[in-house]
């Protein structure tokens, strides 16, 4: 199937486009960024916008680096662009590991950091990182600039507090200290597939014990986020298998899962539980 007709729009700067999408979003005009979502979509019909806003051509929006300790990615960013770090130290490492494991290498290439925030797949990997190291989602539109913390950006399956006039022009990523532990751990059924079930933690050591323990928990829920229950079983604690394993049944206790006819609620709480306690064993490694 073709998509269904649509006007296309090329904005050159941030300002051509969100007066753009002002005009064209009460009629589902959208952004288009690296189109890995949104055009298969419109190619099964399954979305029909009248606008595209295309805003590849918008070199401003290219913006990677760190300011003011914070990793500031623009709207035109690539998934590939993380494949080597690009910041010294864990943040650089976790985003490297972490890009390998979202689509295949083409779909990298094409697809940005913050369309995949603005789609909000329960499943995506960066949403999954912004929610857990709390990220800030900086939004443009003709009435000003907003900048929203990930806890109330991600609302549910892809839905966010975007509005459909805002530009989602950056994510803005504390750099964590150079002491931070983290591991990833994702499942999905083949290389490239969304994940099942996968769990981010960090935590520094603080005279031996945990201190600052973050776990996320994504693709589980309808939406990726940090487990309050699992980061206090670890806070104070030696690392070990058996807090270990005692933040991980807290996700999954805490945790309502998706349930679907493929990946029923059960078997979801069960991935996600080992994929904590592995998270978390591979931080300590
Ligand atoms: C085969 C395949 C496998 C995939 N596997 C994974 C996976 O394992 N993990 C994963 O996370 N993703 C996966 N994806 C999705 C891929 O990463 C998407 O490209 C990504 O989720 C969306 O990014 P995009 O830049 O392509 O956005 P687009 O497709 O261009 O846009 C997606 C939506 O977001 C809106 N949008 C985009 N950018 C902005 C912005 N800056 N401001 C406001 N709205 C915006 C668009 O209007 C549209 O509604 C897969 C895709 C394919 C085709």
């Amino acid at each position: 199937m073709k998509p269904a007709p649509f006007v296309y729009h090329a904005p050159k700067t941030v300002e051509e486009a969100i007066a753009m999408l002002a005009t064209v979003a009460p009629q589902d005009g959208r952004i288009l960024a690296g189109g890995q979502s949104l055009v298969p979509a419109m190619a099964l019909r399954l979305a029909l916008p009248a606008h595209l806003v295309d805003i590849n051509g918008v070199r401003s929006l290219e913006r990677l680096g760190v300011e003011n300790g914070e990793l500031v990615i623009g709207a035109c960013v690539r998934h590939a662009a993380f494949h080597r770090p690009v910041v010294d130290g864990p943040l650089g490492a976790l985003l490297a590991q972490v890009a390998r494991h979202i689509a295949h290498y083409p779909i990298r290439t094409r697809s940005t950091f913050c369309g995949s925030l603005a789609n909000a797949d329960p499943a995506s990997e960066w949403c999954l990182v912004a929610a857990t190291l709390n990220a800030q989602m900086v939004a443009r539109s003709m009435r000003g600039s907003r900048t929203i913390a990930a806890a109330g950006y991600f609302q549910g399956p892809m839905t966010t507090a975007l509005a459909a006039d805002e530009l989602l022009a950056e994510v803005r990523v504390p750099v964590i200290s150079a002491d931070t532990r983290f591991g990833f751990c994702e499942f999905s059924r083949r290389a490239g597939d969304f994940a099942i079930a996968m769990a981010l933690a960090t935590y520094r050591l603080r005279n031996g014990v945990i201190a600052e323990p973050r776990v996320g928990a994504g693709g589980v829920e309808g939406r990726p986020r940090r487990i309050a229950a699992a980061e206090a079983v670890l806070e104070g604690q030696r690392p070990g298998s058996e807090v270990f394993r005692a933040a991980a049944d807290a996700v999954a206790r805490s945790v309502e899962p998706l349930n679907d006819i493929r990946y029923p609620a059960a078997y979801r709480r069960d991935v996600v539980r080992a994929m904590t306690r592995r998270a978390l064993e591979s931080a300590a490694a």
